[in-house]
């Protein structure tokens, strides 16, 4: 990915940190989803039990792992995270639910890249706070019960639709988190820049938001990278030509689109006419994964107006050939 996407510094992921809301009524937006969650936090509260589990998806970087501290915060427990990646074997997600302590709020992220064996060991410990520990191999084999302390386990994943069935049936609470408006990420932005002591004017807070992609997570990074460019400028505010000139130079565009976006609608177009074409050609022509496609690019794409999907593939809609500049072909219609 772009310098602007990748966390991967450690002062990059210390200052994202910091600059993540520590309860619900600092979380920006997401009305819908803010509210049903904290009236299952209260009641869940008012029972004294620990919470239902929670299930929340949507691109990248729209606050999965905020919400489960927040959660964790607001429900005054501790907070285990790992990931589905991470769980490649039954035993691995044992070692941690045995580890439980009660009330603790275990966050999985990417949920749905978690191996089968493990997914099933999940569905018992969800439902019943049980594991079968299985011990030996073969007809020698026995499975231990192992009680767990009540736990809450917060899923996150970038699609509801990868879960399967059964694993997706067992959280008592589904949120889904849209990409936030430009006026959200404004309110994102001026909390984020009063954290980090910096003065913008409003127009330089609006040509950030609205070159975030729906995104909190974009628009952090972006201004840590104007924060640069004011302090080597020797800037003390920061109006909207020093934001828009520090954001084209690490080549994000008017509307949003990074690199990836732009070689995606680039391939569509240049490589495809246009398309359909299919996820793993496509995938394949822009040189990425076809996950990193389908959930970081194209979400974003299909919202803007700028890339189809039909049954047949992916198609660049007339927005794409008009914001490459490119005329799209005599007669051809999308
Ligand atoms: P991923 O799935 O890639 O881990 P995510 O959806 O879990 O992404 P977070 O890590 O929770 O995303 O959020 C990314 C950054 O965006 C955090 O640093 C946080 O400060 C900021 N952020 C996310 N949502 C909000 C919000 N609603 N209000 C304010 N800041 C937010």
């Amino acid at each position: 990915r772009t310098l602007v996407s990748a966390a991967g510094e450690p002062e990059e992921r210390a200052l994202e940190a910091a600059l993540r809301p520590k309860n619900l009524d600092d979380f920006v937006g997401q009305k819908r989803v803010r509210r049903q969650l904290s009236l299952v936090l209260e009641a869940s509260r008012m029972r004294s039990s620990s919470a239902d589990h929670v299930l929340l998806s949507g691109p990248p970087g729209l606050g999965k792992t905020t919400l489960a501290m927040i959660i964790a915060a607001e429900m005054n427990a501790p907070l285990r995270i790992s990931s589905g990646p991470a769980i490649q074997h039954a035993g691995d997600l044992a070692a941690i639910l045995s580890s439980l302590t009660e009330g603790e709020v275990l966050f999985l992220d990417e949920i749905h890249r978690m191996s089968r064996p493990a997914e099933e060991m999940l569905y018992m410990a969800m439902e019943d706070f049980r594991v079968d520990i299985v011990v030996g191999k073969g007809a020698g084999a026995t499975a231990i019960p192992l009680e767990l302390p009540p736990f809450t386990l917060v899923g996150a994943t970038t699609r509801a639709g990868l879960l399967p069935g059964p694993l997706r049936d067992r959280f008592g609470f589904t949120g889904h988190l849209e990409f936030y408006s430009v006026e959200e990420l404004e309110l994102v932005l001026r909390r984020s820049a009063g954290l980090l002591d910096l003065k913008l004017s409003s127009a330089g807070f609006s040509e950030i938001a609205s070159r975030s992609r729906g995104t909190p997570r974009i628009a952090n990074r972006l201004l840590r990278r104007v924060r640069d460019w004011a302090l080597v400028h020797g800037l003390d505010r920061i109006e909207a030509s020093s934001a828009s000139a520090a954001l084209e130079m690490y080549e994000i565009d008017a509307r949003g689109l990074d690199r990836l976006d732009r070689s995606v609608l680039q391939a569509l177009i240049g490589k495809f006419n246009g398309g359909p074409v299919g996820l793993s050609t496509l995938a394949i022509a822009v040189g990425e994964e076809m996950e990193t496609v389908e959930t970081v690019a194209e979400p974003f794409l299909v919202r803007e107006g700028l890339l189809g999907r039909t049954p047949r593939g992916r198609i660049a809609m007339p927005a794409a050939w008009q914001h490459l500049g490119v005329p799209m072909p005599e007669g051809m219609s999308v």
